[in-house]
């Protein structure tokens, strides 16, 4: 009898149970879903927040529904769980409620504290044990707001009375009805309190954070039996044998093992995350350094890099400017066009990340003649894409990562084929887009079968095969291209300086 995987992919519009099927020939393949909605909370500007115990009920609902559509618990062989990642929740230890809403790894509350480390000089340590740039961002300063802002909770957290973690602390916890407070290591590397190369707290950092030791989880690898489920959850229990954040459960999703594979999700916005092996790389182009995974106790290290604006340039033109009215529309309205006609769009609308690192540009568009229209935005739109992935591939190279190999992508703009065309033009890199697109429940499943012997390695074990895009464009025109973007990059700067 084949056995199944429940993973949990618990993200930030939503929570989602997916079961797969362990096949004989090692291949994964998903039989059941269920997903729920999460609601948003927007209590002040800057501030996004979400509700830990609606969390934990719509997880344990999907789950439910999930295990009786594949045919009842006896079915399953283990949990494996993927999260949005850097959101920090509080609880109680001896009621196992939340203590205040959890703090989304967007909300910016903290700026402060971080602008306040950063003139007091403390980046250059934080960033060389962590490979983390001082953001409010990540969870540390997250988890010091928390114990800050609920009565008592600094002084009980001393006492180990209540309990921090990450989305995916909370879940195992839940799950294991209050027996195990662990972290999975890949979580662990978003709080700016893990050293990088050691994968344990490091005292100072909690010092400097403010972040007690007695109230953080125990550090575990991705693909380890961390606890068990209570049985009185799903009928049995579980054995919850895999972990990993969003990003870097993609990047085992994907099958990006090897020095010099990456992936990158265009959803929203874009997120890079580039095997660089078994020794993380220091960035001098602020990217992140992070872990990619780490199994029986073997590391592999990562860079991380985002784009803000990927596919919400798309939705401006939809919904902000209404040139189209359908997201599809784009392609052939690109594809329409000869070329670009010297338009180019900067989409800063939130300011612009690696490598250029101004949060108060904003969003350009240059080129225009009497002869452009809307399919002209929209090309522009869609090019962007590609010429922001490629700064950031540059700026891997440029801190010495690996050659890049290939490009695994994912996420909603990857159904545009002008589009993953352009960016293996402009990036010269093989683009291959998965025919399953669910990579990043697909990490979590893959390293819960591994977390129980279901499998004997992460190797991608695809069955169909992916869409490929190969670059054809001649490097003339590629340069031509991307010296007008950079000039379009630096009228945005300039425009909001
Ligand atoms: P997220 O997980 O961030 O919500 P998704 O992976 O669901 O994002 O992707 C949604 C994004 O993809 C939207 O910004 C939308 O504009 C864009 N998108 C969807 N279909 C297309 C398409 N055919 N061409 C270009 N962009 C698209």
């Amino acid at each position: 009898m084949t056995k199944l995987i429940l993973a949990i992919d618990q993200g930030t519009t939503s929570s989602r149970a997916i079961a797969f099927e362990v096949c004989e020939d090692k291949s994964l393949k998903s039989v059941a879903i269920s997903q729920i909605e999460l609601a948003q909370h927007f209590p002040h500007s800057g501030w996004v927040e979400h509700d830990a115990a609606e969390i934990w009920s719509a997880t344990l609902q999907t789950c439910r529904e999930v295990v009786r559509k594949a045919g009842g618990i006896n079915r399953f062989a283990a949990i494996g769980i993927t999260n949005q990642r850097e959101t920090a929740v509080l609880w109680d230890r001896a009621t196992g409620e939340p203590l205040h809403r959890a703090i989304v790894w967007q909300d910016r509350r903290t700026a402060d504290v971080s602008a306040r480390m950063m003139q007091d000089g403390h980046e250059p340590r934080v960033q060389a044990a962590t490979g983390l740039i001082l953001d409010p961002y990540f969870s540390a300063t997250k988890f010091a707001w928390l114990l800050d802002a609920v009565p008592g909770a600094r002084d009980r957290a001393a006492r180990g009375e209540v309990l921090l973690g990450t989305i995916d602390s909370w879940l195992v916890w839940k799950l294991t009805n209050g027996a195990s407070h662990v972290t999975d290591a890949t979580n662990a590397s978003r709080t700016s309190l893990m050293d990088l190369k050691t994968v344990a707290w490091r005292d100072d950092l909690l010092d400097l954070f403010k972040v007690p030791k007695a109230a953080l989880p125990r550090i575990v690898g991705c693909a380890e039996v961390s606890g068990h489920s209570d049985p009185a959850l799903f009928g049995a229990a579980l054995p919850i044998a895999g972990s990993a954040g969003d990003q870097q459960s993609a990047l085992v999703g994907h099958g990006a093992l090897n020095p010099g594979d990456a992936k990158i999700t265009y959803g929203t916005g874009a997120f890079l995350v580039a095997n660089v092996g078994a020794e993380p790389v220091a960035s001098s182009s602020r990217l992140l350094g992070t872990l990619g995974y780490s199994v029986n106790g073997v590391a592999a290290y990562a860079l991380e890099g985002s784009i803000f604006s990927a596919g919400s340039a798309i939705q401006w033109l939809r919904d902000g400017v209404g040139m189209i009215s359908d997201s599809r529309q784009s392609e052939a309205m690109a594809q329409g066009l000869k070329d670009n006609g010297g338009v180019y769009l900067v989409p800063g609308f939130t300011g612009l990340g690696a490598p250029w690192w101004e949060p108060d540009a904003r969003g350009a568009v240059i080129g225009l003649t009497r002869d452009s229209g809307p399919a002209h935005f929209v090309r522009a739109a869609l090019e962007a894409l590609a010429y922001q992935t490629r700064d950031l591939l540059d700026a891997l190279a440029a801190d010495g990562a690996p050659r890049l190999k290939v490009l695994k992508v994912d996420g909603g703009v990857t159904a545009n084929a002008f589009a993953m065309q352009f960016v293996a033009d402009i990036c010269q890199v093989t683009v291959e887009r998965p025919a399953f697109q669910e990579m990043t429940a697909l990490g979590a499943a893959k390293l819960a079968a591994l977390g129980v012997g279901l499998i004997e390695d992460l190797d991608a074990h695809v069955t169909e095969a992916p869409a490929v895009w190969t670059p054809r464009m001649d490097a003339a025109e590629r340069d031509r291209l991307l010296k007008g973007w950079r000039k379009a990059v630096q009228a945005a700067i300039v425009a909001a300086n």
